[in-house]
C-alpha cells in the first residue's frame, strides 16, 4: 500500500462510519442518521447536534423510527411512529394492512 494512499483507502474502508467516529469532526457535518444493514437499522453518526430528519410515512410527523412493513410480501423500509404503527398493525399502506388481516 502507499504510503501516500494510506489515509485515502482507510477512509474509503472504514466509510460515513469512522467518519462519525472520527473525534476531531464527531460527525458534526452529517445530518440525520447513517443507514446500515444490519440488526441496528440506523446508527447514530451525529453526536453533536443530532437532528431528526424522517417523517412517519402516515402522519408525517418527524420520526426516525426505522421498521420493515410486516407484509412480508412488501417488507418496505419506511418510518413508522408508534400510534401509527398501531393503527396500521407495522405496514406500510391499507393495502399491506388488508393482506395482514386476511392472513390471520
Ligand atoms: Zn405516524
Ligand atoms: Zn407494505
Amino acid at each position: 500500500m502507499l504510503k501516500e494512499g494510506f489515509k485515502d483507502v482507510y477512509q474509503l474502508d472504514g466509510g460515513i462510519i469512522s467518519y462519525g467516529k472520527n473525534k476531531k469532526t464527531l460527525g458534526k457535518d452529517f445530518e440525520g442518521k447513517c443507514y446500515v444493514f444490519d440488526e441496528r437499522i440506523s446508527v447514530e453518526v451525529n453526536k453533536v447536534n443530532p437532528v431528526v430528519v424522517g417523517k412517519c410515512l402516515h402522519c408525517q410527523l418527524p420520526n426516525e423510527r426505522y421498521v420493515n412493513c410486516s407484509n412480508e410480501k412488501c417488507h418496505m423500509h419506511f418510518i413508522l411512529c408508534e400510534d401509527c404503527d398501531e393503527k396500521y398493525n407495522g405496514a406500510c399502506s391499507d393495502d399491506c394492512k388488508k393482506v395482514l388481516q386476511e392472513a390471520k
